[in-house]
């Protein structure tokens, strides 16, 4: 799945959803690449390009691991 800044399209991260559903966050360990540098892994997501606030990191406590979570409105995706 492709994700791409809502704003100015500049694409975000390409991303293995499990699931067909709506995307509302995304699990670190399933971003195949991004175009903003995680390995760092910032509190917050912006778009490269624009600046826009496309998704906040959160610690998913039950399952210890980290995800971000998206900010409706701010980004596309695609089914590749
Ligand atoms: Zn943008």
């Amino acid at each position: 799945m492709l994700v791409r800044c809502a704003h100015c399209k500049t694409d975000i991260a390409l991303y293995q959803k499990v699931d067909k559903g709506r995307l509302l966050r995304m699990y670190l360990e399933r971003i195949v690449r991004s175009s903003v540098d995680l390995s760092n892994k910032p509190a917050v997501l912006h778009c490269p390009n624009c600046n826009q606030h496309i998704a906040t990191r959160m610690t998913l406590k039950r399952k210890s691991t980290e995800a971000y979570v998206m900010v409706r409105g701010a980004y596309n995706t695609r089914f590749l």
